[in-house]
């Protein structure tokens, strides 16, 4: 199972400072610098806010991800920690944003690309020393959690135990 960031839309108060810090992690300029030469604003992580929920988005870094099998060019792999786009081979052809089950994946101007329009989405900060910038800035505890492996491999074994439990008793 690959690392992902996960969001609990009960803890968000979407003040959307994770999609600024995304966006900031991202660039080389500051964002001052960024907004004066109208560069775009890409964040990997979009906030949607509906009637009863505020809720961030973000990639879950599938395992067998639709994303990268509907690629015609190949542009978008696996590396061994998360799924990611070869922006270079990118050309915008959105087959990707239409087989995203989360929504996550999104085709546009990126602040390192020319004016073409690219995929992007979470790359969990890529070489960023504290990790994923969106997790370190948020202010609402437990709203944005980097989940590993082995987490989720802990939260599927206590589920299933729950499970087993729940059928065995409703047997009886
Ligand atoms: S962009 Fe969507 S389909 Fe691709 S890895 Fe992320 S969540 Fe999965
Ligand atoms: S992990 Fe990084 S790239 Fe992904 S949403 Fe958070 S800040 Fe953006």
């Amino acid at each position: 199972m690959h690392t992902f960031v996960l969001s609990d839309p009960e803890r968000c108060i979407g003040c959307r400072s994770c999609e600024i810090a995304c966006v900031a992690a991202h660039m080389d300029e500051d964002m001052v610098e960024a907004g004066n030469k109208k560069l775009a604003f890409s964040p990997r992580i979009k906030i949607i806010h509906e009637a009863q929920v505020t809720a961030p988005i973000q990639c879950r870094q599938c395992e067998d991800a639709p994303c990268a099998s509907v690629c015609p060019v190949g542009a978008i792999i696996y590396d061994g920690t998360a799924v990611r786009i070869n922006t270079e081979l990118c050309f915008g052809c959105k087959a990707c944003l239409a087989a995203c089950p989360v929504g996550a994946m999104q085709v546009g101007r990126i602040h390192e690309s020319s004016d073409a329009p690219v995929a992007h989405k979470c790359d969990l900060c890529s070489g960023r020393e504290d990790g994923p910038a969106c997790v370190s800035v948020c202010p609402s505890p437990g709203a944005l959690k980097i989940l590993t492996s082995d987490e989720l491999k802990l939260i599927a074994g206590k589920r299933r135990r729950k499970s087993a439990l729940q059928l065995a008793f409703e047997n009886k």
